[in-house]
């Protein structure tokens, strides 16, 4: 197992692009870290930083406490698994497995009983003398990852591993990996675009935003309930978090025709007067039932849309140039019908405040459960 450190790391590729800006992190032994942001944003170009396939520009990276700036992909006890699974089509799936360890001179016996174990793990047992065209997507990958896992490493590397996979599959090898981390306890840091995938899988999740910015590192719960800048509240979360955008005036956010007071939300109601403001809240944060001190909307629902265990409501709130959208999660049991008006109500501890300018939350102390 290993250790990581970031102090400052930056990447500028030689024409001149600054792909990651300041990544300043330490991720513990067997953590599984997940990297997630749109696409372009340097969560790759970490990876491969980390994986010493790019050269770090500036800044230190720490292995176990050691200095590994400079050291050789080779020593770094790191394993990789990308999005293109590159199987050798030619060889068994036992002849894939065991194809680095060959070409490294390995006893035949000690391959053989690792390429076993590495297939009880990853249930491919059965399939140990079939070529790649005959197995399935999830099954292709589950070699990827077992060629990675076979050689023993202290850290474990994966970029998208499961973009080629459809939704099915997916989600059974997301439980899969989550099953394999926790048997082997690899330090693992996972690359992805799809915060699902993050949430489910991470112990904690870096968010980072195009131009290479880290904008939160943390458990996916804090992630979720506490997500410190509009960037994150907006990016975590399906469907998304809700904004309004307004004024506090006399101590409310004043916007889209609604008065909300702000102390509930801030810790210094005088130092947000007169600032430009969002108040955000989750779709499925809404209640029906009038309780003291919620926050009571009006909306004009357009479209409702029944999933099975919930509904989503696309309604407007406001009238005119004032008018927003927003989404709401209901119980389908008290679904409004399309057209009709709603009311609803937002719990305080399920609003947020943010600065429209710093789009960073504003100070408060509220417990979210
Ligand atoms: P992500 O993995 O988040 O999609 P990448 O780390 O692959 O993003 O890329 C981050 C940014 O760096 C992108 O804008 C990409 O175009 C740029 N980039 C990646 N590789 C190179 C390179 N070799 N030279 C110049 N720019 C690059």
């Amino acid at each position: 197992m290993a250790q990581l450190k970031f102090i400052d790391v930056n990447k500028v590729y030689p024409n001149g692009y600054h792909a990651v800006h300041d990544f300043n992190m330490e991720i513990s032994d067997g953590e599984f870290i997940c990297l997630v942001g749109d696409s372009g944003c340097g969560k790759s170009t970490t990876l491969r930083m980390i994986a010493g396939l790019e050269d770090i520009t500036a800044g230190e990276f720490y292995i176990d406490g050691k200095l590994a700036n400079q050291t050789s992909s080779r020593d770094r006890g790191i394993a990789m698994v990308f999005q293109s699974y590159a199987l050798y089509p030619h060889l068994t799936v036992y002849e894939n497995l065991a194809f680095g360890l060959t070409l490294e001179g390995i006893d035949a016996e000690v391959i053989d009983e690792k390429v076993k174990a590495t297939a009880k793990i990853l249930g491919l047992t059965d399939y140990l003398e079939r070529f790649p065209r005959a197995l399935s997507g999830g099954q292709c990958q589950r070699v990827a990852v077992g060629r990675a896992l076979i050689r023993k490493v202290n850290i474990f590397l994966m970029d998208e591993p499961l973009s080629n996979l459809d939704a099915k599959q997916r989600v059974t090898m997301r439980s899969e990996i989550k099953q394999i981390h926790r048997s082997v306890g690899a330090t693992t840091i996972y690359v992805t675009h799809d915060q699902t995938e993050a949430m489910t899988m991470a112990d904690r999740i870096v968010v980072m935003k195009s131009g290479g910015y880290v904008q939160q590192i943390g458990t996916p719960y804090e992630l979720y309930f506490y997500p410190k800048n509009l960037f994150v509240a907006g990016f975590i979360g399906e469907p998304p978090m809700n904004f309004f955008r307004g004024v506090v005036e006399d101590g409310k956010f004043v916007g889209h025709g609604l008065k909300l007071s702000v102390a509930p939300l801030v810790n210094d109601v005088s130092a947000v007067e007169g600032k430009k403001v969002v108040f955000a809240f989750r779709p499925e944060a809404i209640s029906l039932e009038k309780s003291k001190g919620d926050y009571e909307i009006k909306s004009r629902v357009e479209l409702t849309e029944l999933l099975g265990d919930t509904t989503n409501v696309y309604a407007t709130v406001g009238e005119g140039e004032e008018k927003v959208n927003v989404i709401l999660k209901v119980n389908p049991h008290n679904a409004p019908s399309m057209g009709s008006d709603f009311t609803f109500r937002i719990p305080q501890v399920a609003a947020y405040l943010y600065d429209a300018e710093t789009e960073e939350i504003i100070e408060n102390n509220i417990k979210r459960h």
